[in-house]
């Protein structure tokens, strides 16, 4: 028998409508962020509404700082556009680091060895396009970025509910210091990363986790400096053995939760990826444990590292995330879903908006045998059955288990952030729903904007 829970009846009240525009984005991750500036530079009227007081999303306030994998060990970018302009920004301050376009695609021994020390540069023997950023300078860049696209941006705002009429969604309601209020639009985005809003407007999802894949695993990442990493990578590689049992020791102070030091974009500074599995990211309950449980098993790595890990001698706990790391949570179950099979195949829809190299559960390495390397990402894995009005441009894109753990990547998520916002933009011009804009149209205009889309044959006719 179900226990009947306890409730309060709340008043009816009136809400003001604070803004209208063309197309309202809720969340201002890599999504969302990717979302509106595509949209506004496109020439809709755009809001973006996030609900802390930055951008960036996990890449930033999660500090996890590196935008894995935008090719796949041959020479060519399969993702660019957007995320390479973040990329462009931040190399022209000095925040961020990655392999030189010549590396790409390498397996000269010295080329391999200059990057041995930055995970996921070198993968199956290949240099492969990942950037570590400075959070702090992306920050700032991506603040730019919105306020030259002409975005109205409202931080400190937690978008709580769609406002649905028809089955068509008309804007949402969020919640700030300034009160609880509505904005309309044409086309709402959801790039809240769990799907929030999506969910509030009867969009179905799924939210089971298989235990055995690595979105099912939450963290909060933290930040050491004063660190000498290449020293630590000469000791981890050089005395294994030594290094291995010291892990195992470390692994028992911390009740056996898993951490792992990555390169920052400096030499003096690293960040902490650790797996803290069975939680909910949609859970208050669990959330409040990640936090309390991930700061404590920071100090004690912190104290570890410092009396036992050369190169950390005099590390400093330099910051932890403001945002839980969650790597997998609700999924829309979209227009169409795309499957383990389909990247298994490699198979290219013709409505593709993003081409993401394939990468399998962590630690990653090729795509297991027998698989494609590329996976081609329709359209249709943005937009919700029957609801209209609405896109999805988030890690709650439209996929099964296997394919969204292989796709919710940073660089992926601009990628679909990108697509939806131009999507959004063709659909307010041309007077449709999202559903019915032309992708050859949208494919054309992802093009013109720097996405790559390699392989996707794209129609000719309009
Ligand atoms: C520990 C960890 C390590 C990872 N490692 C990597 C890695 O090395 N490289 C990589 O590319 N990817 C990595 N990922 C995956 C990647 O970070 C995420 O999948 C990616 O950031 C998803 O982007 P997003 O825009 O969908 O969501 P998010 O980055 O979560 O952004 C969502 C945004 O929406 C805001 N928001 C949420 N709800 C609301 C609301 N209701 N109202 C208003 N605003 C809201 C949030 O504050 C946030 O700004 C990792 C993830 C984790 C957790």
């Amino acid at each position: 028998m179900t226990k009947a829970v306890k409730t309060v009846r709340e008043a009816a009240r009136e809400t003001e409508v604070f803004y209208e525009a063309d197309v309202v984005v809720v969340g201002g991750g890599p999504g969302g962020h990717s979302a509106a500036v595509a949209a506004a530079r496109n020439g809709a009227k755009t809001v973006l509404v996030e609900r802390y007081g930055h951008l960036g999303g996990l890449a930033t306030g999660g500090l996890v700082i590196q935008l894995l994998l935008l090719s796949d060990g041959t020479n060519e970018l399969q993702i660019a556009g957007l995320c390479q302009e973040w990329i462009d920004r931040l190399d022209a301050v000095g925040g961020v680091l990655y392999p030189s376009k010549e590396e790409l695609g390498s397996s000269d021994p010295e080329v391999l060895d200059r990057w041995r020390n930055v995970l996921f540069v070198v993968v199956g023997g290949k240099v492969r396009m990942t950037a570590t950023v400075d959070p702090e300078w992306l920050k700032g860049v991506l603040d730019d970025m919105i306020v030259e696209a002409g975005v109205e941006l409202f931080l400190h705002s937690w978008g709580t509910e769609a406002i649905v009429e028809d089955g068509k969604v008309k804007g949402i309601i969020f919640e700030s210091k300034s009160g609880r209020k509505a904005i309309l639009g044409k086309v709402v985005i959801d790039s809240t990363g769990d799907g929030d809003i999506m969910a509030s407007a009867g969009v179905p999802f799924e939210d089971k986790l298989d235990p055995n894949l690595r979105f099912a695993n939450q963290s909060l990442v933290w930040r050491f400096g004063n660190i000498d990493f290449a020293k630590y990578c000469y000791f981890r590689d050089a005395y294994p053995e030594k290094h291995r049992a010291l892990m195992a020791k470390l692994l028992k102070e911390t009740g056996g939760i898993r951490t792992l030091p990555i390169a920052g974009h400096r030499n003096d500074v690293c960040w902490f990826n650790n797996w803290l599995p069975g939680q909910s990211a949609t859970d208050i309950r669990d959330l409040t444990r990640l936090e309390v449980t991930m700061r404590r098993v920071m100090r004690i790595v912190q104290r570890f590292y410092q009396k036992h890990i050369p190169g950390f001698e005099n590390c400093y706990i330099l910051d932890s995330a403001s945002q839980a790391g969650t790597r997998g949570g609700r999924r829309m179950v979209g227009e169409y879903v795309y499957t383990r099979e389909d990247m298994k195949n490699g198979v290219i829809h013709p409505d593709t908006i993003a081409v993401c190299p394939v990468t399998m559960n962590a630690p990653m390495g090729d795509p297991p045998e027998g698989y494609a390397t590329r996976g081609y990402i329709p359209y249709r894995s943005l937009l919700p059955k029957e609801v209209d009005g609405l896109l999805v441009a988030c890690r709650a894109f439209s996929a099964d288990m296997v394919a969204n753990d292989a796709f919710n990547w940073i660089p992926h998520c601009i990628a679909f952030g990108e697509a939806a916002g131009t999507a959004a933009a063709i659909a307010v011009k041309s007077g449709v729903e999202p559903r019915e804009v032309d992708y050859t149209e949208l494919q054309k205009q992802l093009l013109r904007q720097g996405a790559v889309l390699p392989d996707v044959p794209i129609r000719n006719e309009v």
